[in-house]
């Protein structure tokens, strides 16, 4: 079986914050390289690093109401908790490990806080947001909103660990979200030691993101906490080994290979595009949601 290699790893950058709630470090789309394109499907990263937030009870922090069109927003809570509501009518709060799969195609209106449950005590904080792409045929489909529970993503057993099944499939085990094109989406969980051995087609774009420990990458590529390694796209099979307890979220999806349109909430396929997603939004054509 040829071997993936690692491309690059990168340290995280300086951290931003979204609103008042989301300390955040870009990975996509960023420089080095790390183009919308070349890891489309997957357009945006923006990873909250583990961090301490004093409570804020009277009023939780986070982003206010925002459109999307064209993609799918995924929250994945590594600590703390997330509430979110949209225009669809989707919402719910995603406590420690569960995910939170929006589907805006044709568009929605959202707000996304610390839950009111955090907000009154504080605690760490640490997140993944990631856009999903969508292709051209689905960009204006039905809004849909998947609330995952970490009780119902599918575990596979490895060497010292577990492949959490978010999405797409490890060693024949479905994931648990639908997605509209093939997308993998892995939590790997290992104690000290554990090993796991993950498969993806070559051209598939792949990266991986140490959310807690340290790990081995092909037992060379020394990749430490809240790092991000880039896959290349020649090979097909790659090792990951942690050197100490870790969690690991894995991307690897095929390319749309579609035109990418973008400005700010919107990703479509042309300006025009675009330029219509600003008028809709002007028209009050996402719906409505109260501040
Ligand atoms: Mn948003």
């Amino acid at each position: 079986m040829s071997v993936k290699n690692v491309e690059m790893v990168l340290a995280p950058r300086a951290p931003h914050y979204v609103g008042d709630g989301f300390r955040v470090h870009n990975f996509i789309p960023s420089g080095y390289g790390l183009t919308m394109q070349r890891m489309d499907p997957f357009i945006f990263l923006d990873y909250a690093s583990k961090f301490h937030f004093p409570p804020s009870p009277f009023k939780p922090k986070g982003v206010g109401v925002h459109p999307h069109r064209g993609f799918e927003t995924v929250t994945i809570a590594y600590n703390g908790s997330v509430a979110h509501h949209d225009s669809g009518g989707g919402g719910g709060v995603i406590q420690q490990g569960d995910v939170q799969w929006m589907t805006a195609a044709s568009g929605v209106l959202h707000k996304e806080y610390h839950s009111e449950e955090f907000s009154k005590t504080g605690g760490y904080f640490q997140m993944v947001q990631l856009w999903v792409n969508l292709p051209a045929k689905d960009k204006m489909s039905t809004p849909k909103y998947q609330a995952i529970q970490n009780a119902s993503i599918p575990k596979v057993p490895v060497e010292g660990g577990f492949i959490e099944v978010i999405a797409g499939e490890y060693n024949s085990q479905k994931g648990a979200a639908s997605t509209f094109s093939p997308v993998n989406m892995l939590n790997a969980k290992l104690e000290k030691g554990g090993e796991a051995t993950i498969q993806f087609p070559s051209h598939y774009n792949t990266c991986v993101l140490v959310i807690e420990g340290e790990v081995i990458i092909n037992g060379t590529e020394d990749v430490p906490l809240d790092h991000f390694a880039l896959m290349a796209n020649e090979g097909v099979s790659f090792t990951i080994k942690a050197t100490e307890k870790s969690i690991v979220l894995i991307l690897s999806g095929e390319p749309l290979n579609e035109p990418i349109a973008s400005h700010g909430p919107f990703v479509m396929n042309t300006r025009e595009q675009i330029m219509e997603a600003f008028q809709d939004y002007e028209l009050g054509k996402f719906g409505i949601l109260e501040d």
